[in-house]
């Protein structure tokens, strides 16, 4: 089943579709937000020069930083009282991201991802037990509204209490489960380890996973170990939240709903724009959104788009699983952490070089975070008191400041590896095919 006919129109039909609601996009943030006139005047452009879709390439590039700027509600369209949510993103540090929602917004946002839980085969008859963080976090309160749109019955457990969870799971035979991979997988062991048999004690048959990146190896075992079809969401709270794109049951490359979303895949040094097959960063200009209209919004995600009709009937544009991010940026255990930030902690303990290094693994489903670095010259290497307190120094600052547990290993002066002089700094050892 599809849920709605924007799904599978014909490339002209989406076009047309595409080419009006990015003109009302564009008259609307030129009238109501400072911002992006400004951005237009500086470019020369009027919104009566934007007549078809194709026009986007002539429009300014949104970051994660204007919306920074602009805290907390600077790049809102509309006044206060047609606003009925504000979500937020979970940064570690500094001011948040924020985002709001018209009652619109909020039909849009559910519509995403009732189409992806139509994918999964989820319809009225269906239990939907949502994992994800209530609250701020757009994770919880996306798939709550989404499931109650198809339909429905909702179990809305939020995160935490795995041991709760594995029991609801099983008394109230949901069939959904939507969650973070992670966490989905933490229920699974914890089901297991008190004696449940999920594939005959729970009665799931789909789980809707995403917020973070993810290995096949992980999707498979989730998949095998519940009995489910694996299916990933996608999207960002700054775009709308998850039901951006998702994928359906004859593809594990994600359709993106490009009448609401659309897509570009851009160079991240030239900024130009790629034919689609090509890989680059993924950005988004909103076409229906009111309250936060978005315009060209620079997602930071590396991914590959395919126009090719899928098998599903679907002929929305589909993108390969987030292979990495554009800034390095690495998100370890749901946290993001910029090497930049770890550089600016060592930088402030003396004992240490800012020869560094930065190594991720995964131990069991959870990553591990390990910082080489080179002490300075006249740190006496024998004395293990000394090592020890200066480790203890360095995890301490890394936590309180970027919130992540490393292990520090102390090593002498010219130890670690150098590439054309040049330290290699992030080294990512977990797959993710
Ligand atoms: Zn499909």
């Amino acid at each position: 089943m599809i849920w709605s006919k924007e799904e599978s129109l014909s490339h002209d039909e989406m076009s047309a579709l595409q080419s009006k609601r990015l003109q009302d996009t564009v008259s609307k943030v030129y009238a109501k937000v400072p911002f992006y006139k400004r951005k237009f005047d500086e470019l020369g452009i009027k919104p009566q020069d934007i007549k078809t879709i194709a026009d986007v390439a002539k429009l300014p590039f949104t970051k994660k930083q204007d919306l920074r700027d602009n805290y907390p509600f600077g790049l809102f369209a509309v006044d206060n009282s047609e606003l009925i949510r504000i979500h937020s993103s979970s940064g570690t540090t500094g001011k948040p991201t924020v985002v709001g929602y018209t009652r619109s917004d909020i039909d849009i946002w559910a519509e995403g991802v009732a189409r992806v839980l139509t994918m999964g085969g989820i319809t009225k008859d269906d239990t939907v037990h949502v994992a994800y963080g209530y609250g701020l976090f757009t994770g919880g309160l996306g798939l709550h509204d989404g499931a109650t749109k198809v339909g429905a019955t909702v179990v809305p457990s939020s995160g935490g209490f795995t041991s709760r969870q594995a029991m609801l799971l099983k008394d109230f035979g949901a069939t959904a489960l939507a969650c973070t991979p992670t966490f989905a997988m933490h229920i699974l062991e914890t089901a297991l380890r008190e004696g449940y048999e999920p594939k005959k004690d729970f009665k799931l048959k789909a789980g809707f996973f995403g917020a973070e990146p993810t290995s096949r190896g992980l999707k498979d075992e989730l998949a095998k170990g519940l009995n489910i079809s694996y299916h990933d969401i996608y999207g960002l709270s700054e775009i709308i939240g998850p039901g951006v794109a998702g994928n359906c049951k004859h593809s594990k490359d994600l359709h993106i709903f490009e009448d609401h979303f659309y897509p570009e895949i851009i160079d991240p040094q030239t900024l130009e724009v790629l034919p689609y097959g090509e890989k680059g960063e993924l950005v988004i200009t909103s076409l229906t959104k009111q309250a936060l209209p978005i315009i060209r919004y620079r997602t930071g995600d590396v991914t590959i788009l395919n126009p090719q009709i899928c098998e599903c009937g679907r002929t929305q544009v589909r993108m390969k699983n987030i292979m990495g991010r554009v800034d390095d940026m690495l998100i370890v255990n749901g946290v993001n952490v910029f090497p930049s930030q770890v550089e600016h902690v060592l930088s402030n303990i003396d004992e240490i070089t800012l020869n560094y290094q930065i190594i991720v693994d995964k131990k069991g489903y959870l990553d591990k975070l390990e910082v080489m670095v080179e002490v300075t010259e006249d740190m006496p290497m024998d004395s293990i008191g000394a090592l020890e307190m200066v480790q203890k120094k360095i995890q301490s600052e890394l936590l309180s400041n970027l919130y992540i547990h490393a292990n520090v290993k102390l090593v002498e002066p010219r130890t670690i590896e150098r590439s054309q002089g040049k330290a290699v700094r992030v080294v990512d050892k977990r797959s993710l095919k």
